[in-house]
């Protein structure tokens, strides 16, 4: 799977997503993260890429052309015929849930739009943007971290990231669940002792105990989930 991140910052993206499982992938070929510089496309001579709205208000905003540039750039390499997913990460968009993740993962490209400042011209937007997706109900100064948030959790998805000892499908968010607590050596720390169940070798025991403890963890927590976890039972 290939990801296209259109960003006016791309070495934070770079050095975010070169290390640990994702970079792993990318070294193995599973995975590629490709950045393109938005300002690179700029036609004007000072590189300069925002601009006053119109209409006044605060703040500047990132304008159509250089965007265009850079996404048709993105689009010739790929040679889709298809119009390519573009993925506007905006506080404006449906909240990113872990199904997103699995669907997005089934794409060959993603193109990520990465906004600034008070964000980008509209028509840009009209123009390129698929999918208008947030990573929750607050503002962050550029779409960068987001973009992050989402290729990580995309990349879980993709077959071949995560080794089968890592395997996915058991993890929160599968069934409207949150996962069992985790235990690990020693089986004494700071007096506490590990379930006994975990000790005793008895693999139905522990995946009894193992769903009570998800079911239970999420009627506390996320009775949001756990509900829906009932109405689809
Ligand atoms: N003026 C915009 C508004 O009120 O909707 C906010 C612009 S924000 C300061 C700058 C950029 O950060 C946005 O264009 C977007 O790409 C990114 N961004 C901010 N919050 C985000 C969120 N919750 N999820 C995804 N991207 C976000």
């Amino acid at each position: 799977m290939n990801f296209h991140i259109l960003t006016l910052f791309p070495q934070m993206v770079e050095q975010g997503l070169n290390t640990s499982i994702i970079g792993r992938a990318q070294e193995k070929g599973i995975l590629s993260v490709e950045t393109i510089n938005i300002r690179e496309f700029t036609m004007d001579k000072h590189k300069k890429v925002d601009d006053y709205p119109y209409g006044g208000g605060a703040g500047m905003l990132m304008q159509a052309q250089p965007v265009y540039d850079a996404y048709l750039h993105v689009v010739e390499k790929i040679k889709t015929r298809q119009r390519p997913r573009v993925i506007y990460v905006t506080p404006q968009g449906k909240t990113f849930k872990q199904e997103m993740a699995k669907e997005f993962a089934l794409e060959q490209d993603l193109i990520f739009l990465c906004g600034h400042y008070e964000g980008i011209d509209e028509r840009v937007l009209e123009e390129i943007v698929t999918d208008y997706v947030s990573i929750g109900d607050y503002v962050l100064t550029g779409g960068e971290l987001a973009a992050m948030v989402m290729i990580d959790s995309i990349s879980r998805m993709v077959p071949g990231v995560l080794s089968n000892k890592e395997s996915g499908e058991t993890e929160s968010f599968s069934d409207n669940l949150l996962e069992h607590p985790h235990y690990t050596r020693p089986e004494v720390w700071r007096g506490k002792e590990v379930p006994q169940v975990l000790l005793s070798g008895h693999h139905k025991r522990i995946e009894e105990w193992r769903k009570e403890q998800s079911l239970e963890r999420t009627r506390i927590r996320r009775p949001d989930l756990y509900e829906k976890y009932l109405s689809n039972k």
